[in-house]
């Protein structure tokens, strides 16, 4: 690295050549230090030292986390089932957030834990009411999409003081429910940080 920074842009012969070396010996060493990020290597004219450091480098490797890698299954329920019967899908997909479609299976809302512990609170029939009544509605929900980056999605969590998010394709009608983003994903994506597994 010394050499590239000194002498760069500067072929891979040449560095060779200064540590009395075979280009076949250097060539791994050179090519962890270009994966890496460090070094860059442009065809013809050799390699330049990036001036990126390591803080630079994983804050870049971060950025490059997306939605998709990270995204889990999404649980959907129709907006005419009954609280209670969202109150049983949820405990039966074991999820903290289901999302609602109408009946073109086009998202309309969502349902937090607490949007039915609350409808849970009064002396209602839970079977009764049809959740389009209590869940939070299009067009005030936070989407993403699976070529976001995660960590905008992650902002995105923090700022809105939610837990989950729908992944959505756009169509002419309205958005289709891909995915499901939530804090655990955020979670899983922190601890393959640590392990390297990105
Ligand atoms: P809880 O209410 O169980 O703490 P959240 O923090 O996820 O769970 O939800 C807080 C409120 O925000 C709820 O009323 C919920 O309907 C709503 N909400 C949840 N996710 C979204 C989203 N992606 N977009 C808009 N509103 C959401």
């Amino acid at each position: 690295m010394q050499i590239v920074k000194d002498y760069g842009p500067i072929t891979g012969e040449s560095i060779a050549e200064k540590l009395n070396l075979t280009r076949a010996t250097l060539r791994p060493d050179l090519a962890i230090l270009t994966m890496a990020g460090y070094l860059e290597a442009r065809p013809r004219v050799g390699y330049f030292y990036t001036g990126k450091t390591g803080t630079q480098l994983f804050a870049d490797k971060i950025k490059k986390m997306k939605v998709e890698d990270y995204q889990s299954i999404p649980v959907v329920v129709n907006e005419n089932v009954s609280v209670y019967d969202a109150i049983v899908t949820m405990f039966l997909e074991d999820v903290g957030t289901l999302f609602v479609v109408d009946d073109e299976s086009l998202l309309a809302g969502v349902l937090s834990r607490k949007d039915l512990l609350r409808a849970s609170l009064g002396k209602q029939e839970l079977t009764a009411i049809p959740v389009n009544i209590i869940m939070t509605r299009m067009p005030n929900i936070a989407v993403c999409y699976k070529d976001d980056p995660l960590i905008d999605v992650a902002e995105q969590l923090i700022e809105k003081q939610i837990d989950a998010m729908p992944v959505v394709r756009k169509t002419e009608k309205g958005y289709e429910v891909i995915g499901r983003i939530t804090k655990t994903n955020m979670t899983k994506a922190f601890v393959s940080l640590a392990k390297d597994d990105v």
